[in-house]
């Protein structure tokens, strides 16, 4: 299949295709006739299968040449597999079990099987629908330091790092996305953008602040020349799988390098905008206890990303930046650094996080969190405390404790 022209796979052509594929064909088992095959994707962009042999199950997921959410009118390139690929095995070694293992890479065909994750379902689901996962904000929290620190100069020698952000450095399109869908559309009238009519006043107040869009490019400016690490790109609560118990990170095709703080910034912007969503879709009886539930998963994630990254420093920092020399070796603690560091990676997730809540509720991808809520005028009240709260937590980044920024703000606009 390696040689053969891309094409995208159906539910019948699937078996055919992919039959002979060894590492596939032995992880299903049984005659790939037999298989059972239903394509299940409900993301923007791509094709994803679950087959279904006699003795496994495993997914397999090919990029389109175009955005599924909008047509071929938009394309876009097939190497984010490739992309996608590269950041799985990544993460697989830096945060080991954190990701779904990767079973077949084709990159001709733009296709990853990989590893079938059962019975979890989407993050997103299961806050809408009031669902408690343990350890979530630690798994979280530990992944996103993990993945930061492990893809950093602070972990790796100069030299391989400088090699893979060349390796990256192909990836022009999927960025692109980013920083327009992200970082710029929700500060204008962009062409694909579109908001509930009921926040009408709030968005031109918005889009009037020139300090809040001077901040925005200030973190777009770092987002598009800073090469920290190998960021997931995409971590929001629609890129996390979980059982009660377990929880998987999935679909980095937005992996680049960028800010160590982008990570943790987009996902805690994820149970924030979950926070604010609930009194549409909670009894007022559990709404407090629920909420106070993922406020609890925001601040693990924060002490989780701090304390790993903390244990992190002390015990691999290997690499070029902050070398031992300069501080242990000559009797010196490296506190003050690893708090200079720690400073530099919230003022960027805090940055994050605001903008973040305002481009899933301004620009082209919402989310169901506010967009299954059908009253409109409901949802524009509780739409209108996310953007308001996402605007301060841009302003008031610099210099502030993420965790009693959050608090603040959020007690304050709940
Ligand atoms: P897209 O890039 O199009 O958003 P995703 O990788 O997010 O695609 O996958 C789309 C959906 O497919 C997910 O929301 C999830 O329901 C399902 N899915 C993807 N990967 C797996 C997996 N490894 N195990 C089980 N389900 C998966
Ligand atoms: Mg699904
Ligand atoms: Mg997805
Ligand atoms: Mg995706």
């Amino acid at each position: 299949m390696a040689s053969i022209q891309y094409a995208a796979l159906t539910e019948e052509t699937l078996s055919s295709r992919i039959g002979a594929i060894k590492p596939i064909a032995q992880r299903l088992g049984g005659d790939p006739s037999g298989w059972s095959i239903e394509e299940v994707g409900d993301g923007n962009l791509n094709l994803v299968f679950i087959v279904r042999g006699t003795l496994d199950t495993v997914i397999v997921k090919q990029a389109l040449p175009y955005v599924r959410m909008v047509g071929d009118s938009w394309p876009l390139p097939l190497y984010r597999a490739t992309y996608e690929h590269h950041a799985l095995v990544r993460q697989a070694e830096r945060d080991p079990g954190s990701v779904p293992e990767v079973i077949h890479f084709d990159e001709n065909q733009a296709l990853i099987a990989m590893e079938y994750l059962t019975p979890h379902t989407i993050l997103r689901k299961k806050l809408i629908e009031g669902e408690r996962v343990e350890g979530l904000g630690e798994f979280l929290g530990k992944f996103c330091a993990r993945t930061a620190f492990r893809g950093s100069e602070l972990s790796m020698q100069s030299a391989d790092k400088k090699a893979d952000v060349g390796v990256f450095s192909g990836n022009v399109a999927i960025p692109a996305i980013t920083e327009a869908l992200v970082f710029t559309d929700p500060y204008y009238p962009a062409e694909m953008n579109h908001h509930n009519a009921v926040l009408d006043p709030l968005v031109t107040a918005l889009r009037s602040d020139v300090a809040l869009k001077v901040a925005a490019q200030q973190m777009l400016q770092a987002f598009a020349s800073n090469t920290e690490t190998m960021v997931h790109g995409d971590l929001h609560s629609g890129s996390v799988m979980c059982t009660d118990r377990e929880s998987k990170v999935i679909d980095p095709e937005f992996s680049q390098y960028g800010p160590m703080g982008f990570d943790v910034g987009m996902l805690i912007a994820n149970f924030l905008m979950s926070f604010f969503s609930q009194p549409a879709h909670r009894k007022s009886a559990d709404l407090s206890d629920y909420q106070g539930w993922l406020m609890a998963q925001i601040m693990t994630v924060i002490s989780r990303f701090d304390e790993e990254f903390t244990r992190l420093w002390d015990s691999e920092r290997t690499g070029m930046l902050y070398p031992a020399a300069l501080f242990e070796d000559q009797g010196h603690s490296s506190q003050p650094a690893l708090q200079a560091v720690l400073d530099g990676i919230w003022h960027d997730a805090l940055g994050i996080c605001g903008i973040e809540m305002h481009r899933r509720v301004l620009s082209l991808a919402h989310n169901a969190d506010f967009e299954t809520i059908e009253n409109i005028e409901e949802r524009g009240k509780l739409e209108a405390r996310n953007l308001m709260m996402g605007r301060d937590l841009v302003l008031q980044r610099s210099g502030s404790d993420p965790a009693q920024l959050i608090e603040t703000l959020a007690s304050r606009y709940a």
